[in-house]
């Protein structure tokens, strides 16, 4: 039975991934970090599992991934552990930079002391951040860097040293996701701010929403078809990069337009920029303002990703459509607001 270590277990791609290797018959073994409050709801589905288990330990803390990594002798690990948000990295961009790009430096020492770096695969979580804003219309494997965020930075670190480490024959894979969402993603992300608070407006226990820039267009997938995407990238005889995306790009206001349509609202916009409101066609309320508070400085306007290779060489194809994506948000969130 193969063994699979999960850094960033509790996140969201964490507990999918989690469920998809425990039901593939892994042993899974998920790296938790000391948290005062109950961080585990999203693994409420394997958490009781028997193949499924969860260790201590912190990116930031060699000895405690050396414990980790010593006692279960992994064949596969899935670096997934991050501070994933993009727009609060200028912030705590040390904190980011420690945890996404020296947090797979010290697991690889940590793989290398033990010496199983021959034996041992890793798949490291990159990003479609790491390519910016650029001409580029469409972005693949062979996109040049161009990272304008710390976040965006600390990855690129990660992604050059996954590359590094495959000259001295080390298994790593590049995953370059585009953004990938579900009901489990955090609400300081802006799908799941725009599904819960829609949620929250439809059952009367929200008056607006108030939001950034929404004319920046993203390639969202579903995190459950992402994280088969790298499983599938582990199974292969030599390590690559691949771009994991749809090709499909939508605007955040088109995001918000179906979200309102999903719950029977007819959103019409008025005004230009930060004066721009979103109206119930029906109340004539003001259900959505902009304001210059959650714009970013730097921020990636256009985003879409070429998945030929993936499709071409693991056979892997995204099958949630971004309607069916909103469809599954919009309905976990109203359930959650009905037990407010
Ligand atoms: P997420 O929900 O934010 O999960 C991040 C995980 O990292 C959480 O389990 C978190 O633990 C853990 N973590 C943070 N700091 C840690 C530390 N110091 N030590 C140990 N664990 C730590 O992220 P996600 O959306 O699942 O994304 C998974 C990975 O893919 C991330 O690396 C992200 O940057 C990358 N990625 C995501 C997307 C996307 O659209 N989702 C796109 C491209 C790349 P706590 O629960 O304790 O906070």
């Amino acid at each position: 039975m193969k063994k699979a270590f999960i850094t960033g277990v509790t996140g969201q791609d964490g507990s999918y991934l989690s469920e998809l290797l425990s039901d593939k018959g892994y042993e899974v073994y998920g790296l938790t970090r000391m948290s005062s409050v109950n961080n585990t709801s999203r693994l409420n589905q394997c958490i009781n599992k028997k193949n499924f288990h969860l260790v201590y330990g912190d990116m930031t803390d060699e000895s405690s991934l050396y414990q980790a990594v010593s006692d279960i002798m992994p064949d596969e690990i899935y670096n997934l552990a991050a501070q994933s948000h993009v727009g609060l990295s200028p912030k705590f961009s040390e904190y980011t930079a420690n945890i996404n790009a020296f947090g797979l430096l010290r697991l690889v020492n940590v793989i290398k002391s033990l010496k199983i770096e021959k034996q041992v695969k890793i798949y490291q979580a990159s990003t479609s951040e790491i390519f910016g804003n650029s001409e580029e219309k469409i972005f693949n494997e062979k996109s040049k860097l161009n990272p304008i965020t710390p976040y965006a930075c600390s990855k690129s670190y990660a992604y050059l040293l996954a590359k590094c480490l495959r000259n001295e024959g080390i298994y790593i894979v590049n995953g370059i996701a585009f953004p990938h969402e579900s009901p489990r993603r955090p609400d300081i992300f802006v799908t799941r701010k725009i599904t819960k608070g829609a949620c929250k407006i439809k059952l009367g226990l929200q008056d607006k929403l108030t939001l950034g820039n929404i004319y920046v267009q993203k390639d969202f997938g579903h995190s459950k078809d992402y994280v088969k995407a790298m499983h599938l990238s582990l199974q292969q005889k030599k390590p690559d990069d691949y771009i994991f995306s749809t090709g499909i790009s939508t605007s955040i206001k088109d995001f918000i337009i179906k979200v309102f349509n999903e719950l029977d609202i007819d959103i019409r916009f008025k005004g230009v920029g930060l004066n721009e409101k979103g109206f119930d066609a029906k109340t004539n309320k003001i259900i959505l303002e902009i304001s210059s508070e959650f714009y970013r400085k730097a921020e990636n306007i256009m985003s879409k990703g070429d998945n030929t290779k993936a499709k071409e060489i693991l056979g892997w194809n995204p099958e949630i459509t971004v309607d069916e994506l909103i469809k599954e948000m919009v309905q976990e969130d109203l359930k959650q607001g009905k037990s407010y």
